[in-house]
C-alpha cells in the first residue's frame, strides 16, 4: 500500500470521495448527493464515477478504498449489518462488488467510528485516549474510542449512541425500538418536532416557509423565534440525557458533537450541560470535556483513511 489512499463516506445526504496523504492532508475532494433510492448498484456506479475523477485530476492511482458507511459493519469481514436509514444495503456484499468494479482494495467502517478517529487524529479530541463522538446528521451516529482504540464489539454495533431509547412509547425509530436518542437530536428529528410543535406557536416565522432544514430553523432560532428555541433546547435535553449514561458508563475524557445539527450549538448546548449536571456522577461530568468537532464534514474521511493507513502499518499510532 502507498501512502495515499481513496476514501469515501456515504452520508444520508451526500457521498465523498477523496485521495488522502498518510499525514491526512485531502489531496482532492469529490462529492455527490446520495441518490434517494439507494442500492449497493447505485453506490457503485456513484463510488466508480468519483473514484475515476480523483484518479485522473490527481494523477494517482490510490490501490485501496477505504469507505464510512452509516450503520453497523464487521470491519474484519466487511459485512454491512443492518442499516436504519438505508435498508437496502444489508448483506448487499459491497466490499467484493467494489473491488472487483474499481479494482482495488476495499474496506468498510462504521462513519461515527470513523468521524471519533479522525477527530482523535486531527480534530477535536487530539491527545485523548478516551473520547464519544456523536454525530447529529440525518441519524445520530456515534462511534466510541477507549485507550487509543474503537470499540466495536463482535457484532460490530458498539457505539450506537443514537439507538438509546429515552422514552418508550416514543415516536417509531427505524431500528425497530421507539423513542430512540435518534428521534429526537438528529437533523431530521428536529424539522420533524418543529413541524408537530408550529401549532402551538402561531408567531413563529416556520410558518412562511415551505420547507425548512435544521439550520435554517437554527438561523431563525438565533433571531429570538420562540418555536426553533424550544425544539433545539428540547434535542439538547435529549442529548444531555443520553450523554449522562454514557459518562457513567465510560467515564471519557472527551466527548465530540458533530454533523448537520451540530450548527445548532448555541440552542442546545445549555440544556444539556444541565441535564449532564443533574444526571451524571460529578467527577466523570466534570472531567468529559465537550468539545464541538472540529474536521466537519471531512472528519468520516480523514478518520477512514487513518484506519486504512493503521491497519496497513503506515501508521501506528494516532
Ligand atoms: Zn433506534
Amino acid at each position: 500500500m502507498d501512502d495515499i489512499v481513496l476514501a469515501g463516506d456515504l452520508g444520508g445526504t451526500n457521498l465523498r470521495l477523496a485521495v488522502v496523504n498518510s499525514a491526512g492532508k485531502l489531496i482532492h475532494r469529490v462529492e455527490a448527493e446520495t441518490p434517494r433510492h439507494i442500492n449497493a448498484l447505485r453506490i457503485i456506479e456513484l463510488v466508480g464515477c468519483l473514484a475515476a475523477e480523483c484518479r485522473t485530476i490527481t494523477g494517482t492511482d490510490p490501490k485501496s478504498l477505504v469507505f464510512a458507511i452509516p450503520g453497523p459493519i464487521h470491519a474484519e469481514k466487511g459485512e454491512i449489518f443492518n442499516v436504519p436509514n438505508l435498508p437496502e444495503l444489508k448483506g448487499s456484499d459491497l466490499v467484493n462488488r467494489l473491488a472487483e468494479e474499481l479494482d482495488i482494495a476495499v474496506m468498510l467502517e462504521n462513519d461515527a467510528t470513523a468521524a471519533a478517529m479522525g477527530e482523535r487524529w486531527l480534530g477535536a479530541s487530539k491527545g485523548f485516549d478516551s473520547s464519544i463522538c456523536v454525530t447529529l446528521g440525518t441519524g445520530v451516529g456515534g462511534g466510541i474510542i477507549i485507550d487509543g482504540k474503537p470499540l466495536r464489539g463482535p457484532d460490530g454495533t458498539a457505539g450506537e449512541i443514537g439507538h438509546i431509547c429515552l422514552e418508550p412509547l416514543g415516536p417509531k425509530c427505524g431500528c425497530g425500538s421507539n423513542g430512540c436518542l435518534e428521534q429526537f437530536s438528529s437533523a431530521t428529528a428536529i424539522v420533524r418536532m418543529a413541524n408537530e410543535l408550529k401549532g402551538e406557536y402561531p408567531e413563529s416565522k416556520v410558518h412562511c416557509m415551505t420547507d425548512f432544514d435544521s439550520v435554517g430553523l437554527f438561523q431563525l432560532g438565533k433571531h429570538g423565534d420562540a418555536l426553533c428555541v424550544e425544539v433545539f433546547r428540547r434535542a439538547g435535553v435529549y442529548l444531555g440525557i443520553a450523554l449522562a449514561g454514557m459518562i457513567n458508563v465510560l467515564n471519557p475524557e472527551a466527548i465530540v458533537i458533530g454533523g448537520g445539527a451540530a450548527e445548532g450549538w448555541d440552542l442546545f448546548i445549555d440544556a444539556m450541560h444541565s441535564e449532564i449536571r443533574k444526571r451524571a456522577f460529578r467527577e466523570p461530568a466534570e472531567r468529559a470535556r465537550i468539545v464541538r468537532a472540529s474536521l466537519g464534514s471531512d472528519a468520516g474521511i480523514v478518520g477512514a483513511a487513518f484506519l486504512a493507513f493503521q491497519k496497513s502499518g503506515i501508521i501506528s499510532e494516532a
